[in-house]
């Protein structure tokens, strides 16, 4: 994570949100709040990691002591646990004094009920109720790493054409090239590339097999990497040879409705709202039942994080909300076709981070 991040400062936010709710300890081990509120990342593994934070003294993180001489986080208090020690007794016996618990989300069961446990009348929340406000409003140094992920990805979607074949190859080749690229335009890993042909592209998550391309095939790429914690998700659909009317016309709704949604970005709207955009421009065209997903998702740290762009979700958009607009058209049997952008809500309006051309490219 960046320098300029002050963890400091996300604490004394986090401590505020915490006050206000009523939480007496927000416990944060594997996932993105930790990294967030600390620049420290808990390995996933069978020995717990984790970071108490109290509405007043410092906070603490707790730690297999092997993992010690690798912590850097920024003079918080580090309290190492040793293997015969009992390390969720030692965390307990911190929160005594806490009958109000939020522990992060993705924080193993194990940990999760070995302290329920041994806190009997403690109340839980889901730490997310608290971190994910915070993390939605994207400052200026992850705005800038977002956009410089986002670039990386475009640059892969522009070779793509040119420097990836298509027919008479599978999706799962296909796929390998898309992470070697996305590793090579700048991001530190690749997360994932799906590459969903012809009929397999009406399951908008489809894991790329072994299905051989054809001509005449329509063919969603959506991948995305990591680079410096931040992550690129984008999908454009290619066409094997060239397009039919049928595909032109499920392609040109598909790109109307990102449009219409990307045009709909700005202070103040509602994230359904986007979604309506979207989903209204596909509906007239007859296809609105074959929009089976929301517009989209918050990203960040995680790729699927707060905001959801999404049908009752009233939360009305702020200049530094970070979030994709993937509408799609998937017929069974047939054909899928989704375009994703990822973009930012700026104080005027929106600030597109992937900018790769979005028309129906035909490739071989
Ligand atoms: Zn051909
Ligand atoms: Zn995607
Ligand atoms: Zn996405």
């Amino acid at each position: 994570l960046s320098l300029l991040v002050d963890h400091n400062l996300r604490l004394e936010r986090l401590k505020s949100v915490m006050e206000v709710n009523g939480v007496d300890a927000v416990l944060l081990s594997v996932g993105a709040d930790l990294p967030y509120f600390t620049g420290y990342e808990a390995m996933a593994t069978e020995r717990v990691t984790m970071l108490v934070v109290t509405v007043s003294g410092e906070p603490t993180l707790f730690i297999p002591a092997l993992e010690a001489p690798r912590v850097d986080a920024n003079g918080l208090n580090i309290r190492p646990w040793h293997e015969t020690e009992d390390p969720l007794g030692i965390i307990s016996d911190r929160l005594a004094k806490a009958p109000t618990l939020a522990v992060g989300d993705q924080t193993w069961s194990v940990f999760t009920v070995g302290l329920q446990e041994r806190l009997p009348g403690s109340k839980w929340l889901a730490a997310s109720a608290l971190t994910g406000p915070i993390r939605m409003i994207k400052d200026e140094s992850e705005i800038e790493a977002l956009r410089q992920s986002a670039l990386g990805v475009d640059r892969c979607m522009a070779r793509v054409p040119t420097e990836v074949g298509f027919e008479g190859r599978t999706e799962r080749e296909i796929s390998r090239d898309l992470d070697r690229m996305t590793v090579e335009e700048g991001h530190d890993v690749a997360a994932f590339a799906i590459v969903a042909s012809g009929p397999n592209a009406a399951s908008p998550h489809h894991e790329p097999g072994g299905r051989v391309v054809q001509h005449g095939d329509l063919v969603v790429c959506d991948f995305g990497g990591r680079r410096a914690g931040y992550f690129s998700d984008s999908t454009r659909t290619f066409v094997v040879g060239e397009a039919s009317r049928r595909q032109i016309e499920v392609h040109d709704t598909v790109l109307a409705a990102n449009r219409a949604a990307r045009e709909a970005v700005a202070p103040g709207v509602a994230c359904q709202d986007v979604d309506r955009a979207a989903r209204t421009v596909i509906s007239d065209a007859g296809f609105g039942d074959e929009f089976v997903h929301r517009t989209g998702h918050g990203i960040g740290l995680e790729v699927h994080e707060h905001p959801y762009i999404v049908e009752g979700n009233g939360l009305l958009l702020q200049p530094g909300m970070a979030f994709s607009i993937e509408p799609g058209i998937y017929i069974e049997g047939e054909l899928g076709v989704r375009i994703e952008d990822i973009v930012v809500c700026g104080s005027e309006g929106v600030d597109e981070l992937n900018r790769a051309p979005r028309e129906l490219v035909e490739v071989s």
